[in-house]
């Protein structure tokens, strides 16, 4: 059977348990791909083990299941990835694509720019050569811009030598980046559509550079606009990171809905109702791209 044309995914860092922020990435990625008749996958990005927290990744898809996500399974752990970031590792090598860094965080700030994304790389390491052990592994990041139309923010673009500069792949302590698991991640799990906050919009040129560097399909993007309270201040990171109530999924999914700009009707009495209503509603909200929203205040 030919695999569907739109796979998503809900790629949580396990580092607690599932969190109003991420329950609104959750559902807007879930919506989009019931909403195109699409596959919808669970990644649990627990590559960097202090950032674990034992027993979360379990919690959340407790959590998830109670909500009334259904996800295709298996849920993939990048814990167990290890042998497909070497391999990835091993092949940018190949190309020429990577190189040993030696530079401490201090000599970073003290002598990186800021870019869009944190301090820009000045590449101390970069002609070097070095072959030190105990060294980060950097990617060597090529000239030219990234530029894709996410389906939400409109026409983004990025130098990326300039503003994002060469960044890190496996750090001396062995740990593999974010960037270089969720990128080979996306591709093994055959994701055609990324929806997620706009906080990950500045990794997302780098991503596009290691598809690209690694010959991996492009992905269409989504970045959600952050969420901003009646002030038109950004939430912060309290309310946010308040764990929500596995027991009582109702309320939390119509204000996760709210703040995606839909209206739940009043009456819905369960999460399947919820979730009929919201999977019919969510196409004329991703058509209308906003660049900042105020969340809709919710009375139901
Ligand atoms: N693991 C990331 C997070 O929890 C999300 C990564 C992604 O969606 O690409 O913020």
């Amino acid at each position: 059977m030919a695999p569907p044309l739109y796979r998503g995914r809900f790629a949580p860092t396990p580092s607690g348990p599932l969190h109003f922020g991420s329950l609104v990435a959750a559902m807007a990625s879930y919506l989009d791909a019931c909403a195109h008749g699409g596959e919808w996958l669970v990644r649990m990005e627990d590559v960097d083990p202090p950032r674990v927290a034992p027993g979360a990744a379990d919690r959340i898809l407790h959590t998830l299941e109670l909500y009334g996500f259904q996800w295709h399974s298996p849920v993939m752990y990048q814990s167990r990835r290890g042998a497909a970031y070497c391999a990835a590792l091993a092949e940018l090598q190949r190309l020429g694509q990577v190189y040993r860094c030696i530079c401490s965080r201090k000599t970073l700030t003290e002598n990186a720019r800021r870019g869009v994304d944190g301090l820009v790389y000045p590449g101390a390491c970069r002609a070097l050569n070095l072959d030190t052990k105990h060294a980060g592994m950097r990617f060597r990041m090529p000239a030219g811009r990234a530029i894709f139309d996410d389906a939400i923010q409109g026409r983004v673009a990025c130098d990326l030598v300039t503003e994002c500069g060469d960044f890190i792949l496996q750090r001396a302590d062995g740990v593999y980046s974010y960037q270089l698991a969720v990128t080979v991640d996306d591709a093994e799990q055959g994701i055609s559509h990324v929806v997620r906050g706009a906080d990950l919009l500045t990794s997302t040129p780098r991503q596009i550079a290691l598809q690209q560097a690694l010959g991996l399909p492009a992905v269409r993007y989504a970045h959600l606009p952050v969420a901003l309270d009646e002030h038109g201040d950004k939430l912060s990171k309290q309310t946010l990171a308040t764990a929500i109530d596995a027991a009582d999924p109702l309320p939390a999914l119509k204000i996760a809905a709210c703040f995606l700009g839909l209206m739940p009707p009043a009456g819905l009495a369960n999460p399947d109702e919820f979730w009929r209503w919201a999977v019919a509603a969510w196409p004329s909200r991703i058509a209308r791209p906003v660049r900042g929203y105020r969340p809709t205040p919710c009375n139901s």
